[in-house]
């Protein structure tokens, strides 16, 4: 059995992403798996990056964020409530985000945790070569990860000709450039359209698709996105011609399964 990591993101507990990160823990448990969750809003995560994030600066006159970033994490003088998430990271083997998409992204506290749990040498860095270790070779390569998300719009809004654009492209930023950057796996998201008037009923079977979805997290076949090494860019890192067939847009940087 696996260890598996929730972030989640609702300052309600009673709200339906709080019942959907109950319902994962009860779900993953019951199949055998060991659950930590990091209640953002529960633990009152500081969600800005600044100084006190430093508190052993390597440049005391002026705050350069990736070097200290790098510093701290290689001195060891990271905050403790950024040391804990990182070692919650270290010990899953698959990462779930449980969150409501605000202004098409996820809340404020969610990404002020990837700013500050993602230090330089943690989750990316440098290599022996000097080439950026990221996208399929990060510090959380080996583990695999889930969007779980509540919308307020239609399936049709997110469709590929819907107006909010396709949700592919929408959380390209936070699948491509947050989960497969450092190195995760990344499987398709789950997704609960017309959150906002969700019925009893309607939950029942949200809840039923997303025991199935859980029952698969580890089996699933992740997103076939091109690592940044293995061949597919040229030297200035844009997707060789011709290797994105019928694709189009972000999916462009998946290869054909
Ligand atoms: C700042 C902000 C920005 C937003 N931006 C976007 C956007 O860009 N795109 C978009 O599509 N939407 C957007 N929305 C809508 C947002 O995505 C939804 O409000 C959100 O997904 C609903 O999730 P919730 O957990 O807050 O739901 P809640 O408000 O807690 O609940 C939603 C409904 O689910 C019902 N429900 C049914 N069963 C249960 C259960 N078991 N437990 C709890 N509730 C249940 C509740 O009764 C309620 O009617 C935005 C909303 C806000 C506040």
């Amino acid at each position: 059995m696996s260890n598996v990591l929730i972030v989640y993101a609702h300052p309600e507990p009673k709200s339906l992403n709080g019942s959907l990160k109950d319902f994962a823990v009860e779900t993953l448990q019951a199949a055998g798996h060991a659950v930590k969750v990091s209640d953002l809003y529960g633990m009152k995560w500081k969600a800005v990056v600044d100084a006190e994030d430093f508190p052993s600066r390597k440049d005391p006159d002026r705050l350069i964020v990736n070097r200290e970033s790098n510093h701290a994490f290689s001195s060891k003088t990271l905050t403790p409530d950024v040391v804990a998430e990182q070692e919650k990271l270290r010990w899953a083997d698959a990462v779930i985000f449980q969150f409501p998409l605000w202004w098409f992204s996820m809340p404020a506290i969610m990404k002020g945790w990837v700013d500050r749990v993602y230090s330089r040498g943690f989750a990316y860095g440098l290599g022996e070569t000097g080439i950026s270790i990221r996208y399929g070779e990060g510090g959380l390569k080996g583990r695999r990860s889930m969007i779980s998300i509540t919308v307020g719009g239609k399936d049709a809004h997110y469709s590929d000709r819907g107006i909010n654009g396709s949700f592919d492209d929408l959380l390209f930023h936070i699948q491509h450039g947050m989960l497969f950057y450092p190195g995760m796996d990344v499987v398709e998201p789950f997704v609960v359209y017309e959150s906002v008037r969700l019925t009893d009923e309607q939950y029942k079977t949200y809840q039923e698709a997303f025991k199935a979805r859980l029952a698969g997290l580890f089996d699933e076949t992740p997103y076939a996105y091109r690592a940044q090494r293995g061949g597919d860019y040229d030297a200035n890192l844009r997707l060789r011609p011709g290797l994105e067939d019928a694709a189009t847009g972000t999916n462009i940087h998946k290869a054909r399964a």
